[in-house]
C-alpha cells in the first residue's frame, strides 16, 4: 500500500508551477546537461514546447535518448510531410454533436473542457485541432447538457481537451452542475495527464470536488513511461483513488519512447503499483508532423505477443487504433 499523505503544498500551487514551465527547448537541454547543436530544433510555432519542472525533473541528465525528453522536444522531423500524415486523423472535424461535445460513440459523450494543456506532447492530434470553435464555453455549457440530456442514452460522459484539469476547481463545479440533472448519467470520466505532468495540480479543492459528484468517477491518466512515475506522482493517484476514482492508464506507442518490450512491461507494473490498470495502448493518430513518432502494426502486433507471455492477463493493455467513422476504437491484436 502507498501511505495517502495530504498534499503539503498550498492550494493553486500548481498554477506557479505552470508559469514556471519550461518554454525554450535550448534552456531545458542546457538544465539536462545536453548541447543543443546535438538536435535539429525546430520553431514549434502554434504548438511550442511545455513542460513543467516536475515532469523535467524525471528526465536523465545527459541522456540524448531519455524517453520523457523524446515526447516533447520540437525536432526538424516534424516539418517533414509525410504521405498519410493529415490535420484530423480520427474525424473529429465530422463528429462535433454540438459546440464542445464529440458523440462518437454509443452513451458516451465527450466534452472538450479546454484546448489548453500542461505538457506540450509532440505525437499529439491536438496540435493540430482547432479548439478556439471547438471547447465548451459558458454560453455553450448549457447547450451541451440539453444535447446530453435530450439524447436520453449517454450514461457516461468524458471531460476532455486539451487537458480538463487545466480549469479551476470552479470552472469544473460548474460543468458538473450543468450536468447533475440528467438522469441517464452514471459515470464522469475524465482524461488527463495532468497526474503525471503536474501532480501537485490534484490538490485539496480538486478532491473535494470529485468527492462530491453524484456519480461514479473514473479518471484516465496517460504515462507512456515507468520513467514518468516518482513518488510524487504515486501520491496524486493514491489521492485520487482515496477520494473514489478508479484510476487507468492510456498509453500511446511511440517510436524511440517505448517500443521495446521492457519499456511496455515496466510501464504496465509500474502504473499498476501506483494504481492505475493498464487500458488502452494507442496506435499513433496518423497527425501531421508525428511520423517519427511511428511504430507499424505488424511490430505492434509483436510486442503484444510478448506482452502477454510476460504479465497476468488484467496488466495486458487493449492496442487500439482509432478509425474515422468507426463505433468503438479498434482492437489490432
Ligand atoms: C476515445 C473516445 C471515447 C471513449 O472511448 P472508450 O472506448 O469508451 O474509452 C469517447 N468519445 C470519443 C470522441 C473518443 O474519441
Ligand atoms: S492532449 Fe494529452 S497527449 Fe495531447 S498535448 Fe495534451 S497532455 Fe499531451
Amino acid at each position: 500500500m502507498i501511505p495517502v499523505k495530504a498534499n503539503p503544498k498550498a492550494p493553486d500551487d500548481w498554477r506557479a508551477q505552470l508559469r514556471s514551465a519550461w518554454r525554450d527547448p535550448r534552456a531545458l537541454l542546457e538544465h539536462l546537461e545536453l548541447d543543443a547543436k546535438r538536435f535539429s530544433l525546430v520553431d514549434a510555432g502554434p504548438f511550442p514546447i511545455r513542460v513543467p519542472r516536475a515532469f523535467s525533473n524525471r528526465m536523465r541528465r545527459g541522456d540524448a535518448d531519455d524517453p520523457l525528453l523524446r515526447q516533447v522536444l520540437p525536432l526538424a522531423a516534424e516539418n517533414q510531410p509525410s504521405q498519410g500524415f493529415v490535420s484530423d486523423p480520427v474525424g473529429d472535424a465530422a463528429s462535433r454533436a454540438s459546440g464542445g461535445v464529440l458523440h462518437k460513440y454509443h452513451g458516451r459523450a465527450l466534452l472538450i473542457a479546454t484546448g489548453a494543456c500542461a505538457i506540450h506532447c509532440r505525437y499529439c492530434f491536438r496540435r493540430e485541432f482547432d479548439y478556439a470553435d471547438s471547447q465548451i464555453t459558458s454560453s455553450s455549457l448549457a447547450a451541451a447538457a440539453d444535447y446530453i440530456r435530450a439524447s436520453g442514452d449517454i450514461s457516461e460522459v468524458i471531460l476532455s481537451g486539451g487537458d480538463p484539469w487545466m480549469l479551476s476547481n470552479e470552472r469544473l463545479a460548474r460543468i458538473s452542475d450543468a450536468l447533475a440533472d440528467i438522469p441517464a448519467l452514471e459515470r464522469l470520466r475524465i482524461h488527463t495527464r495532468m497526474p503525471i505532468t503536474l501532480p501537485d495540480r490534484v490538490d485539496s479543492g480538486l478532491l473535494d470536488w470529485l468527492k462530491r459528484l453524484p456519480w461514479q468517477t473514473v479518471v484516465v491518466v496517460h504515462a507512456n513511461h515507468a520513467q514518468e512515475f516518482d513518488d510524487e506522482v504515486d501520491a496524486a493517484l493514491a489521492r485520487l483513488r482515496q477520494a473514489g476514482a478508479t484510476i487507468f492508464n492510456q498509453a500511446v506507442l511511440l517510436a524511440g519512447v517505448n517500443d521495446r518490450l521492457e519499456d511496455l512491461h515496466e510501464l504496465m507494473k509500474t502504473g499498476f503499483r501506483a494504481g492505475a490498470i493498464p487500458y488502452y495502448l494507442h496506435l499513433l493518430d496518423r497527425v501531421s508532423g508525428s511520423a517519427h513518432f511511428e511504430v507499424g502494426s505488424r511490430q505492434a502486433g509483436a510486442l503484444m505477443d510478448q506482452l502477454r507471455r510476460k504479465l497476468p492477463g488484467y496488466l495486458v493493455p487493449r492496442l487500439v487504433r482509432e478509425q474515422a467513422g468507426a463505433p468503438y476504437k479498434l482492437p489490432i491484436f
